[in-house]
């Protein structure tokens, strides 16, 4: 069909519901609950050009690799999601990436968004933001990296503006 599906991908608890949350609601809860798996339908006209595109919120759970699979050999776009206090969840991505990359043969034209949150703590940091930077360089990944705040509402829009920059097709 003509609908583009963007899939979030990451660790448990880095905020990938939060910032989907930020992001259509414009809104934000301290309250962890947890995510089975959530689709939220939109459509956007951008130059007057209509587009469908649905984000699937997902438990980002290795508990279901075969779930984790299908969800990658669906998608459209992606958005790997990590904690800047947190390392291991950015070795998650890189793992998610690596999936990415033996289940797509496409990879490289597929949109896909690395997101760094927990902006607000700063003085947690564990994953600098060179680091990261440079190493979505080297990967060649199609969309970007950026660094936000679900809870400070700090760079949300930009994560959807470059994703949609790229999903965008009528
Ligand atoms: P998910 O499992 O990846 O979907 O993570 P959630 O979006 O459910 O967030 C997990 C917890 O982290 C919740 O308690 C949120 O309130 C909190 N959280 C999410 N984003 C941020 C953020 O940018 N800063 C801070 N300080 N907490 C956040
Ligand atoms: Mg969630």
């Amino acid at each position: 069909d003509q609908r583009n599906r963007v899939v979030f991908l990451g660790a448990g608890g880095v905020g990938k519901s939060s910032v989907l949350q930020r992001f259509l609601f414009g809104t934000f809860s301290e309250k962890y609950k947890e995510t089975i798996e959530d689709l939220f339908p939109n459509e956007y006209d951008i130059n007057s050009v209509n587009f469908k595109v649905d984000f699937l919120d997902t438990a980002g759970n290795i508990a279901f690799p075969a779930m984790r699979r299908l969800s990658i050999v669906n998608a459209h776009g992606f958005v790997l999601v990590y904690s800047i206090t947190n390392e291991q969840t950015f070795e998650e991505v890189k793992q998610l990436w690596e999936q990415i990359k033996e289940v797509r043969e496409n990879y490289q034209e597929i949109p896909c968004v690395i997101v760094g949150n927990h902006l607000d703590e700063e003085n947690n940091r564990q994953i600098e933001r060179f680091d990261a930077l440079n190493w979505a360089y080297n990967e060649d990944l199609g969309g970007g990296f950026i660094e936000v705040s679900a809870k400070n509402d700090v760079g949300i829009s930009d994560v959807f503006r470059l994703l949609l920059q790229q999903v965008k097709k009528p």
